[in-house]
């Protein structure tokens, strides 16, 4: 009882939404005993190729025929009960999870014991999923924007450090592993931070009212998560500013990424308001730097933007090796070492 009661704790503590998949995972494994196989699929509707099913993380299938999980989560439907399914001496269940507004793909949550699941079974972890999908819910609810539905302002900090967190672990990894040898996943790469402003919004709302200028926000919210990817992480900042972080290998992939954006947008066409454009400046980030010292380059770059005809991509380190921008923002360094702390 009281493992299970810790598990549940972590989950309603947990503010990091990929952590808790694997926080339910643990609860339960606790729940149903150590010989049971847990884990997660993604389904995706995009897929253009067979369901879109993907397994995600868990214990696998070991002992289970993939096969037959794999098709319980293809029958796994949304807001339906727990679809089961039985094979030699495994028997298997999956259900649909709650999800986030973050999330592209839907995850479905299989498991298997070598015992037949009762009824009780059944409803406790049907109780787990739905603790999960509460504390999903939550968490789009106080760290979501309520116009744009992207990350607001006031989850920024909390996931700056967290990026820092990432970054000092894997310039860690770094040193000890050779860098030819190394495959990099996408989150290990250098992180690029970017401030992007609307041009002359002020024209929208005079020119159209608010109601016009709030709807090119909330398509302005719409086109950020279609160009940037699943991982990025996306923020309205203020009232039409906004800030997006993404991780590159370096600076000209960064660009495009961003320049993809301020593209799209140039070419959207928004009811009764036509074409809008919007100015960018982007910075890389250092781990051990505080955020107002990555924002303050950012915005420097930004405004550079704005100053230099609007509709453009500022990179702040090029400008300011190039010389153009004249005074560099102190970065302000934290006053802890992450690398000590892990090492
Ligand atoms: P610039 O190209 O220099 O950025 O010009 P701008 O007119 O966009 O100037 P600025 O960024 O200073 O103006 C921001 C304006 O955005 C001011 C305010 O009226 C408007 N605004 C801020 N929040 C909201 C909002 O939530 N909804 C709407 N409709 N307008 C907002
Ligand atoms: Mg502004
Ligand atoms: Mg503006």
């Amino acid at each position: 009882m009281l493992p299970l009661l810790r598990s549940i704790e972590s989950i309603s503590s947990c503010r990091d939404r990929s952590k808790l998949l694997s926080l339910l995972l643990d609860a339960l494994m606790v729940l149903l005993g150590g010989q049971a196989r847990v884990g997660i699929f993604s389904r995706s509707y995009d897929s253009q190729d067979g369901n879109g099913l993907m397994f995600r993380l868990g214990s696998g299938s070991g002992g289970v025929t993939g096969e037959l999980w794999t098709d319980l989560a293809g029958k796994a439907q949304r807001g339906g009960s727990i679809a089961v399914a039985a094979s030699n001496e495994w028997h298997c269940g999956a259900l649909v999870l709650e999800s986030s507004e973050l999330w592209v793909d839907e995850f479905i949550l299989v498991f298997a014991t070598n015992h037949p699941v009762d009824a009780k079974e059944i409803n406790a972890v049907e109780s787990l999923a739905r603790i999960f999908g509460h504390q999903i819910r939550l968490l789009d609810y106080s760290e979501l924007d309520s116009l744009t539905r992207l990350l607001n302002r006031k989850t920024f900090d909390e996931t700056f450090e967290r990026l820092l967190t990432n970054l000092a672990r894997s310039s860690r990894q770094s040193r000890k592993q050779d860098n030819n040898e190394r495959r990099f996943r996408e989150e290990e790469y250098p992180a690029w931070l970017a401030t992007i402003d609307i041009d002359h919004f002020k024209r929208i709302n005079d020119t159209f009212g608010h109601l016009f200028g709030d709807e090119v926000l909330l398509r302005m919210g719409g086109l950020l998560r279609n160009t940037f990817r699943d991982g990025d992480r996306l923020f309205r900042f203020g009232g039409e500013e906004f800030v997006v972080i993404i991780n590159a290998p370096g600076r000209e992939l960064a660009e495009a990424g961003f320049e993809r954006f301020r593209s799209s947008l140039e070419h959207h066409e928004f009811p009764q308001v036509g074409t809008v454009t919007c100015s960018i400046g982007f910075t890389l980030v250092s781990k051990n730097e505080v955020s107002t010292s990555v924002l303050g380059r950012s915005d420097q770059a930004m405004y550079f933007a704005k100053h230099s005809g609007r509709n453009r991509t500022c990179c702040y380190e090029q400008l300011f090796d190039r010389g153009m921008i004249v005074t560099a923002v102190p970065s302000e360094e934290l006053a802890l070492d992450i690398d000590e702390l892990f090492g």
